[in-house]
């Protein structure tokens, strides 16, 4: 059994909220990097250059990378042998977005309830996702989402005979409609399976992993590069003003379904793809 006191989450989160708004992960970067090697569309590459640079500067200087940062998405996979100390852990997580946001002069985004919109003024609450895992370690992974690109997201369920022509119509509607408006280059999250509920979350998740990583499975790394492929003939480009790094992956999870169902999340991520995870 391991111990986690919850003074340790909270300055865990509050320093992986300041650093993912400061420094874009290195895989992210690296696709950036390549994309605009490849991208022969001029004004592609210098789009890219601009956000490289961006990127650069917030990290140099330790400055936010956008000016939108996010609502806070935690991950938290507790090991069932966790044993949490000193109060409750969603409290924990939230005084540590509370003392990141105010510390890093990150904006503060939430309003406490939809319709009201009243701002929070520190950035609670996060929307936080709990899994119970094997084994004694407890990791959190935070990320800051942005809404130029969460209101470009889309859940449709389809029917079993749609299939999987049906799967890469709404795929592809779905980053055709968002447009420029989330800031392309994108990355594309999808969640195929599962219920209503279970494809989007599916769709949230898959956006932790690595850009360096296909699918595990062959079927669908090879739908993952078929889809950008296809992303790119779009010719919506960065920030679209044309090329072809629309996306600069698409990412799929799975999860079996019910016999009469084949619901389908695509949760669109900006550049900005800001996250960050820790270990006790
Ligand atoms: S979509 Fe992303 S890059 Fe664009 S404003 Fe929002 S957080 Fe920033």
């Amino acid at each position: 059994m391991k111990t986690v006191h919850v003074n340790d989450i909270t300055k865990e989160v509050k320093r992986m909220c300041i650093e993912a708004a400061y420094f874009l992960p290195e895989d992210v970067r690296r696709a950036l990097e390549n994309a605009r090697e490849n991208d022969d569309w001029q004004l592609s590459k210098e789009i890219l250059d601009q956000i490289l640079l961006n990127g650069e500067i917030a990290r140099t200087e330790e400055v936010a990378y956008c000016q939108d940062t996010g609502m806070v998405v935690a991950f938290v996979d507790i090991g069932q042998d966790v044993h949490i100390e000193g109060g409750y852990i969603e409290d924990a997580i939230n005084e540590g977005v509370r003392q990141g946001y105010e510390e890093g002069f990150l904006r503060k985004s939430v309003v406490s309830d939809p319709i009201e919109r009243v701002n929070t003024k520190d950035n609670t609450p996060a929307v936080i996702n709990y899994k119970v895992v094997p084994g004694d370690e407890l990791k959190i992974t935070i990320a800051a989402k942005g809404f130029g690109s969460e209101n470009m997201s889309r859940l449709t369920m389809l029917r079993p005979a749609d299939g999987l022509e049906g799967v890469k119509k709404f795929i592809l509607e779905t980053v055709e409609l968002a447009g420029p408006n989330p800031c392309p280059p994108i990355i594309v999250g999808v969640g195929i399976g599962g219920t209503f509920d279970r494809a989007a979350a599916l769709a949230k998740r898959v956006l932790m992993r690595s850009l360096d990583d296909y699918n595990e499975n062959a079927f669908y790394a090879d739908l993952e590069k078929e889809l950008e492929g296809k992303i790119a003939d779009l010719g919506i480009g960065p920030q679209g003003f044309g090329g072809k790094t629309t996306a600069l992956r698409v990412m799929i999870d799975t999860y079996p379904t019910h016999i009469a169902g084949l619901p389908v999340a695509v949760n669109i991520q900006c550049h900005a793809a800001r996250h960050k995870e820790v270990i006790f």
